[in-house]
């Protein structure tokens, strides 16, 4: 469908109502009463509230999932059953994906575009995804002595907590939720603070589905009251996160001190791009590296933020790329004029003009940006942003911004190039322009990451992991294998 400027303006104005838990399949306020504020990145505006809520609603939550899971309402579910709901659930997100793109948007910022295609309509495919998979898969007979059977049993855990960022909520979401709900585990979702409102429309559409009472619920709120209080449950068997690596940190501190629950955690990452000057199009590869930053504002956990180009090309490459940024239109998220909206909150923005000017302070050459945009708005806006002649040292080559800053720097040999990309504490993404295919695989064996494409910035399919390794994170989303996180082996044996 292609997108109409009418349509979007009709839903951009709709009230929204205040965001509430979803527990039971019912909606209800925070125990205590409280709320917070939910507000607009793109003008700084009051959208609506949101259940401030703490440990009392995630106990009520994780009791809701526990008693469903024992009572067997959706575990025990024939499999091609659980499909049935799933797919319809993803046909019910598809036909209200504008407005559920629209309400994404209000809350976090992403341009309407992107926000369309990757949260609402991915949403969807990851959940036909898993969906379709669950009744293909089965257990395993192991090659034992005659007089005694072995089976492989693929069990669900039990209670799985899901704690998921601001940007892609429903992309990251489903990639969690699904694979996790085709199990059939029972759920307690908590998103961030910071975009709410389209998690809580989908899960709404999720019981329309038929999906059960109690199997997915969600508790809305700060993540150092609710989301603590999930890490730090008794009763809860798998905690899958995505988000910064800081919170990664005390959500495995959380597991230990409670019932060492699993905890997989997808964390940030500091890409590096590799640019060789035998690049097959340096002109695509440019064009490439300014969308792998700048998309999103750079609001994008495998983000290239960081720029290596081979030394004879490398103040052309860079001009090519300030090109790129200088065209991108920044504005209201909402208009199909831009092509980039705004950062997700305050602090995303704060965050950014600090990376800058103390890059700058450290050394680095400031090519194209360095300003914030539309302040008279109150909205959240900032050029894109590329420094170059960075060095190792500095923090805005060590450290993740999540924003629209790109940091270069050259090379001149193909063990300098590896030695840079692999110089941060982080692992997650990675990129390799050159037309050299012995190159690229040795390149792909060498850079310590989750993922290394070569002559493209495109691995966004659900049907390959994406995972990090280092302190970008453990296990991996998407895929088949997503389903090992959320499943337990059990082994049985039979005499014969
Ligand atoms: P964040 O870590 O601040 O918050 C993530 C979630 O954790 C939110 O729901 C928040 O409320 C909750 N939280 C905060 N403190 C908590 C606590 N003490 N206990 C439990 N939960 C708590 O991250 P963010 O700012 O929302 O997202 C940006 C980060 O996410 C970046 O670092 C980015 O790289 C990362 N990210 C990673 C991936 C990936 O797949 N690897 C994808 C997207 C984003």
């Amino acid at each position: 469908m292609s997108l109409l400027q009418q349509d979007i303006d009709a839903l951009r104005v709709k009230p929204l109502s205040a965001a509430r838990n979803f527990i039971n399949n019912k909606w209800c306020d925070a125990q205590s009463g409280a709320t917070m504020d939910v507000t607009s990145p793109i003008d700084g505006s009051v959208l609506t509230s949101l259940a401030d809520s703490d440990k009392a609603d995630i106990d009520m939550a994780v009791e809701a999932a526990r008693s469903t899971f024992e009572a067997g309402t959706w575990s025990h579910m024939a499999p091609s059953e659980r499909k049935k709901i799933m797919l319809k659930w993803a046909d019910l997100i598809e036909q209200n994906a504008l407005e559920i793109a629209v309400t994404g948007v209000r809350d976090n910022g992403t341009d309407i575009r992107m926000a369309y295609k990757g949260e609402p309509l991915m949403a969807a495919s990851t959940i036909r995804f898993y969906a379709e998979a669950v009744d293909k898969r089965n257990g395993e007979i192991t090659p034992t002595s005659k007089d005694v059977l072995s089976l492989i049993h693929k069990e669900p855990v039990g209670v799985v907590g899901i704690i998921i960022p601001w940007n892609f909520p429903l992309m990251i979401g489903a990639w969690k939720l699904a694979p996790a709900l085709a199990a059939g585990n029972s759920l307690v979702l908590k998103p961030s603070e910071e975009a709410t409102l389209s998690t809580l429309r989908i899960v709404e559409l999720a019981a329309e589905a038929g999906l059960p009472a109690g199997i997915l619920n969600v508790v809305t709120g700060r993540g150092a009251s609710v989301g603590e209080a999930l890490a730090l449950h008794m009763d809860v068997e798998v905690l899958a996160f995505t988000g910064s690596g800081g919170v990664g940190a005390k959500l495995l501190e959380y597991s230990a001190r409670s019932n060492m629950k699993r905890v997989y955690l997808e964390l940030g990452g500091k890409s590096p791009n590799l640019v060789f000057a035998d690049a097959p199009d340096l002109e695509q590869a440019a064009a490439e590296t300014a969308a792998s930053i700048f998309r999103n504002n750079g609001q994008v956990c495998v983000a290239a933020s960081r720029l290596m180009v081979e030394e004879p090309i490398y103040d052309g490459f860079v001009k090519a790329v300030c090109k790129h940024a200088e065209n991108l239109r920044i504005g209201d998220p909402l208009s199909l004029e831009n092509n980039t909206g705004a950062l997700a909150n305050a602090m995303q923005l704060e965050k950014t003009k600090a990376a800058i000017s103390q890059a700058q302070q450290q050394g680095a050459d400031l090519r194209t940006g360095g300003e914030a945009l539309h302040s008279e708005s109150g909205g959240y806006f900032h050029q894109p942003t590329v420094l170059a002649n960075v060095t190792g040292e500095m923090d805005v080559v060590q450290q993740e911004v999540f924003g629209p800053v790109l940091a270069a720097r050259s090379f001149t040999t193909e063990d300098e190039a590896i030695s840079f990309a692999n110089e941060t504490v982080y692992g997650l993404s990675s990129v390799i322009w050159t037309k050299d295919i012995s190159r690229a695989h040795r390149a792909i064996s060498r850079i310590k990451s989750g993922m290394v494409q070569v002559n493209c910035f495109s691995g966004a399919d659900v049907t390959a992991p994406l995972g990090g390794v280092r302190q970008s994170g453990n296990g991996v989303d998407r895929s088949l294998h997503a389903f090992e996180k959320y499943e337990n082996l059990k082994a049985a044996w039979i005499k014969l």
